[in-house]
């Protein structure tokens, strides 16, 4: 049996830009469902270290955005749960058929006190840290994570029952199903985000097979507050890296792969990376690899001058391969681009790879009873980018942050504000034209 709900919009992702769109309707009194698939919000900015150029500190940003969405009363967060289908009914209203994954545990009851994760014998690999650590099979994902409520990951539990011999609220239970729930909304936006580029893909960079080989989601990691080290350490054996590699434009602008598109962040996310590093580890020596340096955005030229200043090397070249050696260094193989295109190797304890900002084409098979356009390269169509930039081809949906292409996150808050508003539009037009009774100002 499944049950209705109806809210003014259904807002799917919930990342920085999912989460300012809702805060931003809400603020205007409509009601909002969030839809989160991971089994908290934030998306990828709360696993961030700092953010360029001016080098806050991502969490310290996230965080408190986290828990205005989850305080709002005009705002419902589901997490862990996905998008079946998505239908327009005969009033022209949506239909949203949600399935909320079991967690195992009571969310009611739960106090978040991790006891059944220290409890639980099962060490697998941890998403949020990109595979650097382990995590348990009874797990809170993240400290700060909202809402803070353990999960069991049933592909992976023994069902020895620890954790719900220790749990003091009685809130384990296997015996959890999936629910359904169908929920009418006026209107949707899309905050899907992105995807990594899958640098395994790149196999002559050999990622997964070289441990001291990691991408910059890894190292954002290890430079962060939550770092799961406590301190910057090569994978491999522990060691802190002397001489460290980034290779930009892994997965952009690379036809090879078939992405030819630049993905507008690397450039400065490995910048910010490479001046946090010398932070770290004050002796670290870094070589930036480049084809170009885009430093397009306010006080982006500054912070690559910087950088040059602080000692960062870059070295404008093409890698074509990386080798590794008996002690786990690695041989970087590159053409020198600016000395005459002559072939060099140069050895480096660390190499990181800047992996590009891929999109999340599956979104479109969300509609069941209409097409959601996307452009050649996946991501989500903007049919009228120079009027309405956060207009689809379908009447009602609106997409925000990087679910049309990469985004900074300054930019995915303004075009999150900006969707906001273009959706508070049209239901104010739809709503006063078809059915003429919701002042929405009132309500
Ligand atoms: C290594 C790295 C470093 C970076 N450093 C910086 C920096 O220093 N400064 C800066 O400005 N930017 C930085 N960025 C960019 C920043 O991460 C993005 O601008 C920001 O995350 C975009 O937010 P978003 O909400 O659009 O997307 P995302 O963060 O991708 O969030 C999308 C959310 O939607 C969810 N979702 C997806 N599909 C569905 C579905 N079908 N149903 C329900 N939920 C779904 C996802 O799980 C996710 O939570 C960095 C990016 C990377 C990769
Ligand atoms: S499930 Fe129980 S033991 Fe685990 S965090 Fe929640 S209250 Fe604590
Ligand atoms: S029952 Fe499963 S989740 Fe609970 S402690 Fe055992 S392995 Fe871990």
């Amino acid at each position: 049996m499944t049950e209705t709900l109806n809210y003014d919009v259904v807002v799917i992702g919930g990342g920085i830009a999912g989460m300012q769109a809702s805060l931003d309707l809400a603020d205007m009194g409509f009601t909002v469902l969030l839809v989160e698939k991971e089994p908290s919000i934030g998306g990828k900015m709360f696993l961030l270290s700092k953010t360029f150029p001016t080098l806050d500190c991502a969490s310290c940003i996230s965080t408190p955005k986290m828990a205005a969405v989850s305080h709002n009363p005009l705002i419902t967060v589901w997490t862990y749960s996905e998008v079946d289908g998505i239908f327009r009914e005969e009033d022209g209203e949506f239909r949203v058929k949600i399935i909320k994954k079991p967690r195992f545990v009571d969310e009611a009851k739960c106090t978040g006190c991790e006891q059944c994760e220290d409890a639980c014998p099962i060490i697998v690999s941890s998403e949020n840290n990109f595979n650097l650590i382990g995590r348990k099979a009874a797990y809170i994902p993240f400290e700060t994570a909202v809402p803070k409520i353990a999960l069991i990951d049933m592909d992976h539990c023994i069902l020895c029952g620890a954790c719900e011999r220790v749990c003091p609220a009685d809130a384990i239970d296997f015996l959890q199903k999936p629910k359904t729930v169908d929920v009418r909304a006026g209107a949707i936006i899309l905050a899907t985000g992105f995807r990594l580029f899958p640098a395994e893909r790149k196999k002559e960079y050999h990622f997964g097979e070289y441990k001291n080989v990691i991408t910059a989601m890894q190292a954002e990691r290890l430079l962060s507050p939550t770092n799961p080290y406590n301190h910057v350490l090569r994978p491999l054996d522990g060691k802190e890296p002397m001489n460290v590699a980034y290779i930009l434009c892994v997965g952009s602008r690379d036809r090879t792969i078939g992405n030819p598109l630049c993905s507008r962040i690397c450039c400065m996310y490995s910048i910010k990376q490479a001046e946090l590093l010398m932070g770290a580890l004050p002796l670290v020596d870094v070589t930036i690899y480049y084809m170009d340096i885009r430093a397009f955005g306010k006080g982006f030229e500054e912070f690559y001058q910087q950088a040059k200043e602080m000692g960062v090397r870059f070295v404008r070249g093409r890698v074509a391969s990386i080798d590794q050696l008996d002690n786990g260094d690695l041989v970087v193989n590159y053409t020198d681009v600016e000395n005459g295109g002559v072939f060099k190797k140069e050895t480096h304890d660390l190499v990181v790879l800047s992996v590009g900002i891929w999109p999340n084409p599956d979104v479109a098979k969300l509609f069941k009873d209409e097409r959601l356009e996307l452009d050649e390269h996946g991501w989500i169509k903007q049919t009228e980018e120079n009027i309405r930039p956060n207009a689809t081809n379908i009447p009602g949906v609106f997409t925000a942050g990087c679910a049309t292409g990469p985004k900074d996150i300054p930019d995915s808050i303004v075009d999150a504000t900006s969707a906001a508003a273009e959706c508070a539009d049209y239901l104010r037009r739809i709503r006063n034209k078809a059915v003429g009774v919701i002042p929405v100002e009132v309500r």
